[in-house]
């Protein structure tokens, strides 16, 4: 079920998803030998002839349309995705990836569901600009399941899932969705920005449209933003005719730093993975934890559906405390010196932030104990775990 996809374009034996972050999209001979493409700094494409201009005769068209360097990095991400995957499509970030897909499969009239867990500024895509524009949205239970085919309307176009949920990490059961909206002809969009390609296979789950915010783990080191749009047969051409028409592209050096951001992105995957269920399981033997909110756990709620669909876990997950004062939560996060407080993450550094679902959910959302969201970074697992321990001594402090 998980095992990479039988055939490749390149008529390349059966590689493993890491041989191919290492040789898709790669041609040194284009290149004088070089392993990697330079970096093409491209507006305007020059014609040699009168005559080849007229007809739009030449590999490349303009800038915005693509260079050598956007080529590299869409055949790599097109390879990861596997042979169900039409295009790739390439954003100056994941909320762009995000806004872009969406637009890409409603008009006026039509209405879309939206899992409630879903990342918040999604949200605010569907409450501001798609209402301004006459789609609704409902938000759904994230564990629905194929109780979503009760939803349904007649002007459905699209159901928008996210796994786990943002913050939340819920886990929804994809296939048995992606089943229902089938079944009606509904799009399936998802947010795979948690697992990557790599560890949740998509198109293989019945996902149409698979969205990345590149920012994250293909970036991987805290300098770029950048969105991913990988779509099937039946999307792509709305997904490219969409972004185009929107002007949207990615800059020259954030693409080049993703292209280079993947091909080390399955080493640092199984870092952030190993080093977080670490973390996470000594977490879960904390007094102050009330609950560790992490799939991979055996405990957690979604683990059946995590263990069925995803191939692993990436480095982040949440924690609920037990009751304590908002200045001993303060005090443990004042502490830490090698988790950094700040937003984003899938770069190689260890961060938190504390949260609060609660005030913007559709769904009643009632954890019991402040909420803190870890990402996992790839220094060594027992130094985080020393400053965790200083940081629960300043909250036991505090308390
Ligand atoms: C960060 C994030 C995004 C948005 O990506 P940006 O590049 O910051 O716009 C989208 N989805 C998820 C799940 C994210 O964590």
């Amino acid at each position: 079920m998980n095992k990479p996809p039988k055939e490749i374009a390149d008529e390349q034996p059966v590689l493993q998803p890491e041989t191919r972050l290492v040789v898709a999209g790669r041609d040194p001979q284009a290149h004088y030998g070089y392993v990697n493409p330079p970096v093409y700094h491209a507006s305007t494409l020059l014609y040699p002839t009168a005559e080849d201009l007229v007809a739009h005769r030449a590999r490349y068209q303009y800038g915005r349309k693509g260079t050598p360097t956007t080529e590299a990095l869409e055949k790599a991400l097109a390879d990861l995705e596997g042979p169900a995957c039409a295009g790739v499509a390439l954003l100056p970030s994941g909320l762009a990836a995000i806004s872009t897909a969406i637009f890409s499969v409603v008009e006026t009239g039509d209405h879309i569901l939206v899992s409630d867990s879903v990342y918040r500024p999604t949200r605010v895509f569907c409450n501001t600009m798609l209402k301004r524009f006459g789609v609704s949205t409902t938000y759904y239970d994230p564990l629905i399941g194929a109780g979503i085919e009760q939803l349904l309307q007649p002007k459905t176009k699209a159901v928008f899932v996210e796994a786990p949920g943002s913050q939340s990490f819920e886990m929804q059961d994809i296939p048995a969705i992606a089943a229902a909206a089938k079944a009606r002809g509904v799009a399936v969009l998802m947010d795979n920005t948690w697992a990557t390609p790599l560890f949740f296979r998509a198109f293989e789950k019945g996902v149409d449209i698979s969205i990345q915010a590149g920012t994250k783990y293909i970036g991987g080191h805290s300098d770029l933003m950048f969105g991913t749009i990988s779509a099937n047969a039946a999307t792509w051409q709305r997904i490219r005719d969409t972004s185009w028409a929107l002007g949207l592209c990615a800059g020259p050096d954030d693409v080049y730093l993703a292209l280079r951001g993947l091909r080390t992105m399955a080493v640092r995957l199984s870092r952030h993975q190993e080093s977080g269920l670490r973390i996470a399981r000594w977490l879960a033997e904390r007094p102050e934890v009330l609950r560790v909110l992490h799939p991979a756990l055996p405990q957690d709620p979604g683990h059946a559906i995590w263990k069925r669909d995803f191939t692993g876990a990436s480095g982040l997950f949440s924690i609920v405390l037990r009751p304590v004062p908002e200045k001993a939560v303060h005090a443990f996060l004042n502490t830490l010196t090698l988790f950094g407080m700040g937003f984003s993450w899938g770069g190689y550094e260890s961060l938190v932030v504390p949260f609060d679902c609660s005030s913007y959910r559709s769904m009643t959302w009632a954890p019991g104990g402040p909420t803190l969201r870890f990402h996992i970074g790839i220094e060594d697992a027992g130094d985080l775990i020393a400053d965790l321990e200083r940081g629960f001594a300043a909250l036991a402090a505090a308390s």
